[in-house]
């Protein structure tokens, strides 16, 4: 941007926002248009006040992705329409504000279910593009970009690029997963997969060590359609990296015995009640007092024995919905990590080095005496995308809270995590960081990647209009 003096937008445009994680936030000039007239008129505005805009979907990132103190925060959740259905193909289009919630709700009746969901289904279509999100079936069905086969990209000058992967590999590749830096997509198609129940069958079982845990995960991978592990990072010793998995895969064609009934979204409504008994709501309050180093140390022993003692070769029918979204069951539970918030940091290693990095790294935890409250395993493949953090390997993701008094160590020891990981030809999840630090991200990139996504951000905005503090973090040396 240019060094002129910048005219003040309306101070009445001023709210203070935050990443989802809430550790980090920002006071920025809301807009939230509802079509792309309204979005040109934004970016025009912008422009003119010579103030940089951020793109915000739902605004589930833990930490910076969304945010920059001082700009134009360009919100995208009135663009929220589906735009078109075909049940019969299973392809939809999407505004870029539409959640993963609305696509799920309208697809499963007709029997289609979105090949890649996250964890939660609050996130927007254009989030989950632009962070290029996979699932726990990422070594089946690659990321959330795979899926889409054409978008609208309005740039920066206003103009609309219609991009399919064939036809603009380049652009297509570089903007999934482009952190919002090179244009604001507008419509999305996307092709969902055929399922024919809303059931899976789940399998459930224990790993003593990492060691244990990546096996289990690596031989399961070819076999479910979702593999998953969580980890009791509180174990140290012979048990470092002990855990749980799960395993799941869509029932069949006729498998179901009643697969109008599970196609159903009423079926799938989480329950109010844990045990019919006890108001989901209340669970936040019961988990704040136990939400420090010995209360989660209890709550991860008491979880890996009780699974240990119920996993095995039993397997059960759950709801693809409770299984996908399990942490939505419990809406509000993040606020456990109040005042401070939390923050998560997620690394690929290749597998050959993945039990060497992710045990060296649950050490570095156990030393610094801030051990994940909450750790989670997944199995992992490469993707065309540009700044992907595909690889052949697993992604081990750690959640920490964050204090007054911890911060600034906790940000040394992500610096600490992160090393191993760019040793070991690796790379970062940056979505719900918020303290990677750039010349690690970027080490992360051998290939002249960076180069060719900083070419383009010259090329298409030019006057560097769109921005965020993830991407002054990360990519900011590219972009000058
Ligand atoms: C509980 C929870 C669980 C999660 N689980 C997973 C998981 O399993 N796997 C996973 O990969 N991620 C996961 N995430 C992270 C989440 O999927 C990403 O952070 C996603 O980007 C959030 O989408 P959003 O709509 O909230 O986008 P925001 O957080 O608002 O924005 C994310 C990025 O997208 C850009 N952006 C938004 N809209 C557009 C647009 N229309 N055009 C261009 N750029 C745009 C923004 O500038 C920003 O860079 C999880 C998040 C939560 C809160």
């Amino acid at each position: 941007m240019s060094a002129r003096r910048r005219k003040p937008l309306p101070a009445s445009r001023l709210e203070w926002f935050q990443g989802w994680g809430k550790a980090v936030g920002a006071a920025g000039y809301a807009f939230r248009p509802s079509d792309v007239a309204g979005i040109r008129h934004v970016l025009e505005r912008a422009r003119d006040h010579r103030v940089p805009l951020v793109l915000r979907g739902a605004g589930r990132s833990y930490g910076d992705a969304a945010l920059l103190a001082e700009a134009v925060i360009l919100g995208l959740e009135r663009m929220n329409r589906v735009l078109a259905w075909d049940p019969t193909s299973g392809v939809m289009d999407v505004e870029p504000g539409v959640t993963i919630d609305q696509v799920w709700r309208r697809a499963l009746p007709d029997g289609w279910w979105p090949p890649v969901v996250t964890g939660t289904a609050t996130p927007s279509i254009g989030g989950v593009l632009s962070m290029n999100a996979h699932g726990k079936n990422n070594w089946v069905r690659g990321t959330t970009g795979e899926h889409c086969e054409e978008l609208d990209l309005l740039l920066p000058s206003g103009e609309i690029r219609t991009l399919t992967p064939a036809g603009d590999p380049e652009l297509f590749h570089a903007v999934i997963g482009g952190f919002g830096q090179l244009g604001i997509m507008t419509r999305a198609r996307l092709r969902l997969m055929r399922v024919h129940s809303g059931l899976l069958e789940v399998q459930a079982v224990s790993a003593r060590n990492m060691g244990e845990m990546l096996r289990l995960l690596d031989e399961a991978k070819d076999r479910w359609e979702y593999v998953v592990g969580w980890i009791d990072a509180f174990a140290g010793g012979r048990r470092l990296g002990r855990g749980l998995l799960h395993f799941a895969r869509h029932l069949d064609d006729g498998e179901d015995v009643a697969p109008a009934k599970h196609l159903d979204i009423l079926a799938h409504e989480p329950p109010r009640r844990i045990a019919g008994v006890l108001p989901v709501s209340v669970v936040p309050h019961i988990l704040k007092p136990l939400t420090n180093r010995p209360g989660l140390r209890l709550i991860n022993r008491v979880k890996y024995e009780a699974g240990r003692l119920t996993a095995g070769e039993r397997r059960f029918h759950q709801s693809v919905v409770s299984f996908s979204f399990l942490l939505d069951a419990i809406p509000g539970w993040e606020r456990i990590y109040e005042p401070g918030g939390l923050i998560q940091h997620q690394s690929f290693v290749p597998v050959s080095s993945a039990e060497r990095v992710f045990v060296r790294q649950l050490e570095l935890c156990r030393k610094a005496g801030m051990p994940s409250f909450l750790a989670v395993l997944k199995r992992h493949r490469p993707d065309p995308f540009l700044l992907t953090h595909g690889l052949d390997g697993f992604s081990l993701a750690l959640d920490f809270p964050v204090t007054a008094g911890n911060r600034d160590c906790l940000w040394g020891l992500v610096r600490e995590l992160a090393e191993p990981v760019v040793e070991a030809g690796g790379r970062f999840y940056p979505a719900k960081d918020a303290a990677l630090p750039g010349e690690l991200f970027r080490a992360a990139f051998t290939d002249g990647q960076l180069d060719r996504f900083a070419r383009l951000k010259r090329e298409l905005d030019p006057g560097s209009l769109l921005r965020s503090s993830l991407a002054d973090r990360l990519l900011a040396p590219l972009q000058k």
